[in-house]
């Protein structure tokens, strides 16, 4: 069945956040498309006025490492959002225990993770919900960040469904803390726990509650002193912490090399004034030093 005149629907590819995505093609360039079919619910009238003034902006965002939103349409009461067709994710590569990932091939995966990052950030658009099933892998290999903006315009995606929960493992210390005014920050925080997990080959800090995580991240890194983080006493849900000393970085990534380690400490700084930005890590010694990234066309990927 055609939408919009354009589009043959295929098979449904999965349910996300914000409703059911499809397969189909584009008859106007024979490309294959994935449509998201966002529900805009009640407000409808504000969403869709709103949303689509947003989404206009969304489709100047044109780089190697940001999936092409090509088309956005409201259909039916339905907002559908078209994007380039991926093949697969970062989280199926991470999962699949057939593969191994050498420092080159995680060099590869950070380097364009933070390369599309930079871009955005470049034009002040922040993504707010980074994790390895939002960083699509093409036919190519090349990565791109995938639903860049879209937390911001149709708020933050709704906790209650179970394949969200995975989101807090990504967030940021500032958002635990319930600021209000974050900026560039929190996609980086994100990318540095992508990178630990890449490392590790599992999520580094699994936190059960948003108090839990807390809890997780001041176990890895230690509780943040006033030094560190002088503005954290005045943020929303601030709690003090019972103080925990920092252990060495070295002890929980034992197999990384100095440059990573120095990479992902400034990554994973307290303070978002102080943390590292996107462009500035893509400037750092690790991305410079042996071994050079793998090409994108050689990097392992699941069958
Ligand atoms: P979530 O909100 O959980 O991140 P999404 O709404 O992004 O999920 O996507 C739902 C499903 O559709 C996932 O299985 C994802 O792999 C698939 N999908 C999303 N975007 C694309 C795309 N551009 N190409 C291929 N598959 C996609």
């Amino acid at each position: 069945k055609k939408v919009a005149d354009r589009y043959l629907k295929r098979e449904i590819l999965g349910e996300g956040t914000y409703g059911v995505v499809y397969k189909a093609i584009d008859t106007k360039t024979g490309q294959t498309v994935a449509i998201k079919k966002i529900r805009l619910g009640k407000y409808k009238e504000g969403v869709n006025f709103t949303a689509l003034r947003e989404i206009k902006l969304l489709k100047e965002l044109k780089d190697p490492n940001i999936i092409e939103l090509i088309d956005a349409f409201p259909h039916k009461g339905n907002l559908h959002l078209v994007f380039e067709f991926m093949e697969t994710d970062l989280e199926a590569v991470i999962r699949d225990r057939n593969i191994v990932l050498s420092p080159a091939d995680i060099k590869s995966y950070l380097q364009m993770t933070l390369k599309g990052l930079a871009y955005c950030h470049k034009k002040w658009v922040l993504h707010r919900d980074m994790k390895p099933n939002n960083l699509l892998i093409g036919a190519d290999g090349k990565l791109k960040l995938a639903d860049f903006g879209l937390a911001r315009i149709f708020g933050s995606p709704d906790r209650k469904f179970t394949h969200q929960v995975f989101a807090r493992w990504y967030r940021a210390p500032e958002l635990l803390f319930g600021t209000k005014q974050y900026g560039s920050g929190v996609d980086v925080w994100a990318a540095a726990c992508i990178f630990a997990e890449l490392l590790l080959r599992r999520p580094f800090l699994q936190g059960s509650s948003d108090i839990d995580q807390l809890g997780k991240i001041f176990a890895a890194f230690g509780t943040p002193t006033p030094f560190q983080w002088p503005d954290m006493i005045y943020l929303p849900d601030y709690v003090e912490y019972q103080f925990v000393p920092a252990p060495p970085l070295r002890s929980l990534f034992p197999m990384a090399s100095d440059d990573v380690l120095d990479l992902l400490s400034k990554m994973f700084t307290y303070d978002p004034k102080a943390r590292i930005s996107a462009q500035q890590a893509l400037e750092h010694r690790y991305f410079s030093s042996v071994p050079a990234p793998t090409k994108p066309a050689l990097l392992p990927r699941p069958p």
